[in-house]
């Protein structure tokens, strides 16, 4: 149990704490948000930007290649038709028509040369000057003469030592007559050409094309910047090899080995030839836009989450301020109605002594004049309890306090017993109380019986404080209602006053009397009906009133309960409660056996006065000063009746009402009745949970007393009866 509530009052606090840090929380997530989405949709488009270039890049490799492939069967084309030539007439052959006539020679290949059989170069289109010239050793040279087949030789780039420049060599084999090697034919190519190619497309500043030879060497290399130191070095072993020997083409992204300059490029094998091409862009340039976005988004955001930081901050210190001063009013309430509790509890006890000794003043023997005053001081006294009991009520209306309770009873014994309270009242005027009530009312329900009766007490009262001559009648109905619920419907009509229409509509209001002359004449504190208007809405119905000046006033209300039916199946029609009559009386001292008993109270003044009303009404009750002493008297003599006061030193009420409860029978079995000034529900059901019978509220007056004896002798002669 005490876990449970210490689980429940932690939900609370973190409910609580959540509640007031609930807009920085909010905050926290909506920033969160902000930067969640600017970081994906950067990243997003960090990769459409580079899946972009490497697209781009992938489709300038195929326009490359076919440009490659192009040149290279242009130049073999050359190649075959100047073998052709040779082949057909060595000694007649004149290369100088090849340097007039080049419709072969494109701007790529600008040198042709035929090489001998031994190595020496015969004829150029160039420099004939130059003829003569032993080149056996030139790798373009050696494939040949070594080898027999007929095929197109690409060499590694070579530096002219004829043209001082950049040279790439296309070779063929020339066959001799017999079919013997009879030499090479050779097609120069120029390197820059390529610088074409990169001219006409835009690959940024940094950007680069590439021919290179499936052996790693450079063959050309175009870019911005100088070319000429790249041709003819190795890249073996660079992500661009590394890429051609897994797979036809592809692309990376890698900082180059020749400039440092990182780069996007695709790469792509040329078909039929043993080269690639690569087409690379400087990372740098590829992202520059979207480093651009990317700087202006993350600006945004900050600016963005800054703007949601404050408005948080101030709402949170809004809340922060609002939830103090909520907690404060709590607070305030709170003290206010346990201070209340504790004043009722002190004030109950003397006026205990007040009330009851006035009680007694006034039924002893006195002189007129002395009895007026007695009995003045009795009905002050009363008003001041009446008051008391109001502002409590109130109080607890006010802190939201007041439990309604969900008890089983039954509303014909509920109102019966209301009428049989206020009928002495009603003969002392002269006034016929009547109440009837409907067939249809339910014989149980759940509900508050107490809080009925207390409305129900209060109209009736009202009804007889303000009505001279005639009747008083109450009737009562019953409505289905949703959900199965039954309402109950009140109407208490009287002939009396009535009260004026204008002052109707603040009848229901706190301490609002009609007429202020009224309480000095009736009496009342003017709180009644505010509190019964509250306690009706707790109920679940409401209150209203209707009245004629010199005719009469009725007041109905309703309240919502719920019929019990298992309870009300075991109970015959015929049993209905006793509509109340006429000759309804209240129960009389003379009704009773005298009975043995004993009374444990600690204060000297409520023993005189317990002691004094028992006398009147015939007993002779022996006193006890706390718990210990009540369960030692308990078990060594025989009493009937035990009337237990809640608040004793050495031991308390409760405790020793538990413990008589565990002795041997007979003593076990007493009558234990409570006498307390706690006035509360929760004190009520403490005292049946430990095991007493009855419940009496201090101050005790001869009446409550009478009753609750009555209580006891009804059930002890049931019990002389069953056994
Ligand atoms: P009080 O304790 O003063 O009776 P209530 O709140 O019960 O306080 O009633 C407020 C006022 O309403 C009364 O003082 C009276 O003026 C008027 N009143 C209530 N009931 C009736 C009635 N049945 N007939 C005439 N006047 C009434």
């Amino acid at each position: 149990m005490k876990h449970h509530d210490r689980l429940i009052s932690g939900f609370d606090r973190v409910s609580h704490l959540i509640g007031r840090y609930g807009s920085a929380l909010i905050g926290v997530f909506a920033i969160a948000m902000v930067w969640a989405g600017i970081l994906y949709s950067i990243s997003e488009e960090r990769t459409r930007t580079e899946q972009a270039a490497r697209q781009n890049n992938s489709n300038l490799t195929r326009a490359f290649e076919e440009q490659i492939i192009r040149s290279i069967k242009s130049a073999d084309q050359t190649l075959l038709y100047v073998r052709d030539s040779y082949a057909k007439d060595p000694k007649g052959f004149d290369m100088s028509l090849w340097s007039k006539n080049s419709q072969f020679l494109s701007d790529f290949s600008f040198q042709v040369v035929i090489i001998d059989k031994n190595g020496i170069m015969l004829a150029s289109n160039l420099d004939p000057g130059m003829n003569g010239l032993d080149l056996h050793d030139r790798e373009h040279f050696k494939v040949h003469a070594e080898g027999t087949k007929d095929f197109l030789f690409i060499s590694k780039p070579v530096f002219g030592r004829v043209s001082n420049k950049w040279s790439i060599q296309l070779t063929r084999r020339i066959f001799a007559q017999d079919g013997t090697f009879g030499g090479v034919v050779v097609v120069s190519l120029d390197p820059e050409y390529l610088s074409r190619f990169y001219n006409s497309v835009d690959i940024g500043r940094k950007g680069i094309v590439t021919l290179i030879g499936l052996d790693g060497i450079v063959r050309a290399r175009a870019s911005s910047g100088p070319n000429a130191s790249a041709i003819g070095t190795s890249v073996a072993g660079s992500p661009l090899m590394a890429g051609l020997t897994r797979a036809e083409s592809g692309s990376f992204t890698s900082t180059s080995q020749i400039d440092g300059i990182e780069r996007i490029t695709s790469f792509r094998k040329v078909n039929d030839y043993p080269l690639a091409v690569a087409v690379g862009q400087s990372s740098e340039e590829v992202f520059a836009a979207y480093r651009r976005d990317r700087d202006r988004n993350l600006m945004a955001a900050v600016l963005l989450s800054l703007i949601i930081g404050t408005i948080s901050i101030l709402i949170v210190r809004y809340e922060a301020g609002l939830a103090k001063s909520r907690d404060a009013a709590e607070a305030g309430t709170r003290a206010r109605s346990e201070f209340l509790a504790m004043m009722s509890h002190e004030i109950r006890t003397p006026m205990n002594g007040v009330i009851g000794l006035a009680d007694l003043l006034a039924s002893s023997d006195l002189q007129a004049e002395q009895k007026k005053i007695a009995t003045t001081l009795r009905e002050s006294a009363d008003y001041l309890l009446q008051l008391l009991n109001d502002v409590l009520d109130l109080s607890k209306l006010d802190a939201d306090r007041m439990e309604i309770e969900h008890v089983e009873f039954q509303p014909r014994l509920s109102v019966s017993a209301t009428i049989d309270l206020m009928m002495s009242r009603a003969k002392a005027k002269g006034l016929q109380l009547t109440a009837s009530i409907a067939d249809d009312v339910p014989q149980t329900v759940l509900g508050d019986p107490a809080r009925l009766r207390q409305v129900l007490f209060n109209l009736v009262g009202n009804a007889i404080k303000f009505t001279q001559s005639g009747s008083v009648q109450v009737e009562v109905e019953a409505k289905p209602a949703a959900d199965g619920m039954t309402l109950l419907a009140f109407k208490v009509t009287d002939t009396g006053v009535g009260i004026p229409a204008d002052a109707i509509g603040c009848l229901f209001r706190e301490f609002s009397q009609v007429d202020s002359s009224i309480s000095r004449r009736f009496g009342g504190t003017g709180l009644g009906l505010a509190i019964s208007k509250r306690l009706v809405a707790c109920m679940g119905g409401e209150i209203s009133a209707e009245s004629t000046i010199g005719k009469g006033s009725q007041f109905r209300f309703s309240v919502l309960v719920k019929p019990h039916r298992d309870v009300e199946a075991e109970q015959p029609q015929t049993d209905a409660a006793p509509a109340a009559s006429a000759t309804a009386s209240e129960p009389s001292a003379a009704d009773f056996r005298p009975l043995k008993i004993l009374v444990a109270e600690d204060n000297v003044t409520n023993q005189f006065v317990i002691r004094k009303l028992l006398q009147k009404l015939g007993y002779t009750p022996e006193l006890v000063e706390n718990g210990v002493e009540a369960v030692a008297a308990v078990q060594n003599r025989d009493y009937d009746l035990v009337l237990m006061d809640m608040m004793m030193p050495e031991m308390d009420g409760l405790v020793a009402t538990r413990t008589i409860r565990r002795l041997p029978p007979p003593a076990r079995d007493i009558q234990i009745i409570a006498l307390t000034a706690n006035a509360t529900s929760q004190d009520e059901l403490a005292c049946l949970a430990a095991g007493m019978n009855d419940f009496v509220t201090k101050p005790v007056t001869t009446g409550r007393l009478t009753q609750a004896l009555a209580r006891v002798n009804a059930a002890s002669t049931q019990e002389r009866l069953i056994a």
